[in-house]
């Protein structure tokens, strides 16, 4: 474990910021995914397999490490509405490290038992839930899109009842490897008690260990609205619908994470939601940039408290042409297209989801066809989409489309692997049925690992 290297900076925080809970005492620990190159970049990769189990299922602590799970405290506005009881109900922070670009690392869990917060809630997590966590973070690392990872999935011998699974079902715990675990809520709590020390006290550590060129609250503020543009304009062209959008789902970094009821879109609905819960459709996938800006502004009022608001709204006001910037980016990127001007590709950006909305196009398939760009004309005519290739409407985008070149060489994504709801109801029925697990694995190795992590 030569490159692994602890770092407890939670523990800076102090008492305010936690509670050092238990794990639960799971009746099996039946090891069923570990993420080997996730580990190598914070050098636990020589772990053996029973090691593993005894760290991420058992939760002894690592080396040098933090000794006893600590609970995060935190706050949060759940569909936009003020919850001062929330907390890592079902989680803990268990271990820091850093990793090989040196970036502070938390390994947190989901599924490690009850908490003070846990209130009405079981604190476990169900197998399923971690098995979609795990496709949700690769793939959405495969789309370029600034994501937690799922370091490892242990299988714990419970059953669980739930309202959205056929019950009792599997339970497991979850590792995931990210890049904090400070939430927009994190400060919101803070900022209700309005403990100005301790939101000064979170800004530094915030400042120190993720956006060291900030030299004040205004700074940090302005940098992680940059992030969550990126994060949320890669959701959009990958049409990933979080599904959960609460601001004690945000993460300070702009990483995205906790991938519960999420899905991806199988054609362009603006108003397709993921979790049956959104009854009124607050988190749907065309409102996410919004929603954001949201997050964004009550992280802004929270930090009012210590920081100058013109400049925090400055700050704020930064995110539209963040979001534009970001969201052009990511779809040149996953069109493999060179961008030109930032207007005149805008433009063809908002053309190709009209394009997309209006002809109801299945959404995997477009992108691919389209990939590198008019070029492609030949074989995304004779592809499974080609009846919607043809008209006025798809004429008027197709000409939009011929004044960009492809991208020469470099890596492109596989834009053609897709993950829809059925696919992974398709993945899960023989784990469910047999325990066979070879699907599921199949389906991870078509998911590219682009460098960099
Ligand atoms: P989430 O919707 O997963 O982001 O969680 C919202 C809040 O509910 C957090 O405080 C979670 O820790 C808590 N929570 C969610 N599910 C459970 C559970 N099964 N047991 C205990 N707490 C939970
Ligand atoms: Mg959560």
């Amino acid at each position: 474990m030569e490159n692994y290297r602890p770092d407890t900076a939670i523990l800076e925080l102090g008492p305010d910021f936690y509670d050092p809970v238990d794990a639960a005492d799971f009746p099996e620990t039946v090891l069923r995914y570990r993420d080997d190159r996730a580990a190598v970049s914070v050098g636990l990769e020589s772990l053996s397999d029973a090691d593993w189990i005894a760290h991420f299922g058992r939760y002894e602590p690592l080396p040098g490490n933090i000794r006893k799970p600590l609970a995060l405290r935190y706050h949060g506005h759940q569909f936009q509405h003020y919850n001062p009881d929330l907390g890592d109900g079902r989680g803990f922070l268990f271990a820091q490290t850093r990793d090989a670009r040196d970036r502070l690392m938390d390994l947190g869990t989901k599924g490690s038992g009850k908490t003070p917060y846990s209130r009405r809630g079981d604190g476990r997590l169900t197998l399923l839930g971690g098995v979609r966590e795990i496709l949700a973070a690769r793939y959405l690392e495969h789309m370029g899109v600034n994501t937690s990872k799922a370091l490892s999935l242990i299988e714990t011998g419970e059953n669980l009842r739930r309202h959205d699974e056929p019950s009792p079902t599997r339970s497991s715990v979850l590792v995931r490897l990210s890049h904090s675990h400070i939430r927009f809520g994190t400060f919101q709590r803070l900022a209700f008690f309005e403990d100005k020390d301790n939101l000064e006290k979170l800004v530094d550590y915030c400042r120190s260990h993720f956006y060291p060129d900030a030299v004040s609250a205004v700074g940090l503020l302005r940098r992680v609205v940059r992030a969550s543009a990126d994060t949320v304009a890669g959701w959009m062209a990958a049409g990933f619908v979080h599904g959960v959008m609460n601001t004690d789902n945000m993460n300070i970094t702009g990483e995205s994470f906790d991938y519960g009821p999420y899905r991806f879109l199988p054609t362009l609905q603006s108003g397709f939601t993921a979790a049956y819960f959104d009854h009124n459709g607050l988190y749907a996938f065309a409102r996410q940039p919004e929603i954001m800006l949201w997050n964004l502004g009550q992280l802004a009022h929270c930090l009012a408290q210590i920081g100058d608001d013109k400049a925090l709204i400055a700050a704020l006001n930064r995110f539209p042409d963040d979001y534009r910037k970001a969201f052009r980016d990511h779809v040149f990127r996953r069109l493999s297209l060179v961008p030109t001007v930032l207007g005149a590709d805008m433009s063809f950006v908002r053309a190709t989801f009209k394009f997309l909305e209006e002809s109801q196009t299945p959404w995997p398939q477009f992108w691919h066809d389209w990939q590198g760009g008019v070029e492609q004309e030949q074989s995304a005519r004779s592809g499974p989409n080609r009846d919607h290739y043809c008209g006025d409407k798809f004429d008027d985008w197709f000409r939009l489309l011929k004044e960009y070149e492809g991208l020469e060489t470099v890596e492109k994504p596989d834009t053609s692997v897709s993950l829809l709801y059925d696919e992974i109801g398709e993945l899960w029925a023989p784990v469910a049925d047999n325990d066979d697990w070879s699907a599921f694995h199949a389906k991870l190795e078509t998911f590219a690992r682009p460098a960099g992590d």
